[in-house]
């Protein structure tokens, strides 16, 4: 298995029952792997830190070393925000440097703002794909995002976050992880059959959340999009019950327990996001 989603640096626990901060580094990460048998993972950095929420997730000069210590593990991503300039040429350097993807872009830029336009269709000529998280602060909004995928076909996106997965339900509550049945598909389905270059990631709560809301609708969509689903958990960020997501194998579970073929776990859990990754 490959756990598509991952960062080291410091983040803040959002739970109830666990206040504080969690600091982890490479050896974190890497017991994290030898642990629960991954194959790899992919480290994302975050162009930014945000000092407000607590969390400071390493750059892309960090992913490259921890890459350069354990190739063998690591897939590293680049993150450089559109605002800073010169991001055709930083991101030259990043793919020289074995850089397999973009991501995990979190900015505080509307999605289909032209700056982040123009980033997507960069990453699409340098052939990699581009992991997007969506909320209400972070690349605000969906509706944008619909934008994109309607522009940019050229490259591949891997999208997540709480914006992404509540439209997993044609209903809409307002709510950031909205809870009960799903009755009618919604808008993040529709892509994700629609655009061949779309994938979603299942991590952290938002992903968790959206498959299990509604079980009999979760299995059913990991069966029918298991071309277009992703592994990944946001380790080293906490649940909302306090332990972290990753070790506690909340999503590997979630998915183990929808018995789901084997065919529909191996794309889930390694083969979708070998697929779209940058090669040589
Ligand atoms: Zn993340």
């Amino acid at each position: 298995m490959i756990d598509a989603h991952t960062h080291i640096g410091r983040v803040k626990s959002w739970s109830r029952r666990l206040r504080g901060t969690v600091e982890t580094g490479l050896r974190d990460l890497l017991e994290y792997v030898e642990g629960e048998k991954l194959e790899k993972v992919v480290l994302l950095p975050v162009a930014r830190s945000y000092p407000d929420i607590g969390e400071d997730i390493v750059k892309t000069d960090s992913v490259l070393e921890a890459y350069s210590l354990h190739p063998d593990k690591i897939i590293p991503f680049c993150a450089f925000n559109p605002e800073d300039g010169g991001l055709r040429e930083k991101i030259r350097e990043a793919v020289r440097s074995g850089c397999r993807g973009f991501g995990e872009h979190k900015v505080e830029i509307r999605i289909n703002a032209e700056q982040n336009i123009n980033l997507f269709r960069i990453c699409g000529e340098y052939g990699l794909p581009v992991l997007i998280h969506i909320d209400s602060r972070f690349n605000p909004d969906f509706e944008g995002f619909k934008d994109v995928v309607s522009r940019v076909e050229e490259t591949f996106f891997i999208v997540h976050g709480p914006g992404w997965w509540a439209q997993i339900s044609s209903e809409q509550t307002g709510e950031v992880y909205p809870n009960g049945r799903i009755s009618e598909p919604g808008e993040a389905v529709r892509i994700l059959k629609e655009y061949r270059n779309v994938y979603a990631d299942i991590s952290a709560f938002s992903g968790l959340n959206a498959i299990s809301r509604d079980r009999e609708f979760g299995r059913r969509f990991l069966s029918e999009m298991s071309g277009k689903l992703i592994y990944g958990t946001d380790f080293p960020c906490i649940n909302p019950e306090g332990s972290q997501f990753g070790p506690d194998r909340s999503h590997i579970s979630l998915l183990e327990s929808y018995n789901l073929e084997e065919e529909v776990l191996n794309k889930i859990t390694r083969e979708n996001i070998l697929k779209i990754l940058k090669h040589d």
